[in-house]
């Protein structure tokens, strides 16, 4: 009878743009299904390539073997760095334990790491701004000795920070951060030490990330609901979501089509639908068509930044 009900739900669906795979997500893949192509399976991932369950099924059925410690994969195979990036230990393990290493790590990351490793070497104090234990983090803070880099994540954690030398202070943040919160962060730090010095664009929140968020701002102008396709330890999926309902908008993460509850559909006549950096196009098209089935009637797309930053594969694979 409910579904019956919902039928007759005529609602229009509208698409952000862009949304879905960035260009470090896309590089990641490739490199695994790369190897897997020249070397075959098994080979083994530190940690989710990119955070989406779909993908990350997808290559175990391959055969990928995903880890969280380097100890669990046998000596001498192939281990690749998922696109978050790892700590100068887990490397240094890799190596000990002579793996054969490739490595993943989104250069956008990397950009963050080399940055890390010069304020180090020029003496300066850093604080990282993030969210804590997401492994972006752990591999960032890991590019220096521990307890090197301070951590912010929330005001709180500002507010109690104590350096040695407010003169001789620099920060760097996550990549994948809610660009209105980091913004209340880095205001936060400038006031309680004014001589601070940041990235150049003031944070180093990726041009992906930055892209979807603001997509989903135009999005929400348009939407009472908006539904945001993207696995739940995604962090910019998650700041997606969060985007959308703080434009007053009820949103709701969803892995795929299967976790629509079709009670959120009631009183929807505009359904909007994004999708994070690390969730697959066919997971949009499949949510698309169990929307129709359940009574939507049209699709649009609000035309948006068109993207064409790519990033070629490394080296070892280039073809
Ligand atoms: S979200 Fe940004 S930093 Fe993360 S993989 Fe994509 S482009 Fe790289």
């Amino acid at each position: 009878m409910f579904e019956q009900n919902l039928k007759y739900l005529e609602a229009e669906i509208i698409l952000a743009e862009p949304r879905g795979f960035c260009a470090g997500v896309d590089r990641a893949i490739s490199i695994v299904e790369r190897i897997l192509e020249i070397h075959g399976h098994p080979i083994y991932v530190k940690h989710e390539i990119v955070h989406n369950e779909h993908v990350v099924k997808n290559l175990q059925n391959k055969g990928v073997v995903f880890v969280n410690n380097i100890c669990d994969i046998p000596k001498g195979r192939i281990v690749i760095f998922s696109a978050h990036g790892v700590s100068q230990s887990v490397k240094n393990e890799a190596y000990k334990r002579k793996l054969k290493v490739f490595d993943a790590t989104c250069p956008l990351v990397t950009k963050v790491h080399r940055e890390v490793i010069r304020l180090n070497k020029i003496g300066r104090e850093i604080i990282m701004i993030g969210h804590r234990n997401h492994p972006e983090v752990e591999g960032t803070l890991g590019q220096v000795d521990k307890g090197i880099i301070h951590f912010v994540e929330t005001f709180k954690d500002v507010n109690s920070l104590k350096v040695n030398n407010p003169e001789n202070l620099s920060f760097v943040t996550q990549t994948t951060l809610s660009i209105n919160d980091s913004e209340l962060i880095i205001k936060l730090l400038r006031k309680k030490f004014p001589n601070i010095l940041g990235p150049k664009k003031d944070s180093d929140i990726c041009y992906a990330t930055q892209n979807r968020q603001e997509a989903v701002q135009v999005l929400s102008k348009s939407c009472d609901l908006i539904l945001v396709i993207g696995s739940k330890n995604s962090s910019n999926s998650n700041r997606l979501c969060e985007v959308a309902k703080n434009e007053g908008i009820q949103s709701y993460l969803i892995n795929d089509e299967s976790e629509i509850n079709s009670s959120w559909l009631l009183n929807s006549k505009r359904i909007g639908i994004t999708a994070g950096a690390s969730a697959p196009e066919i997971l949009v098209k499949n949510v698309i068509v169990q929307l129709k089935k359940l009574g939507a009637i049209s699709v649009r797309t609000i035309p948006g930044l068109k993207e064409t930053v790519h990033f070629p594969l490394i080296k070892e694979l280039a073809i």
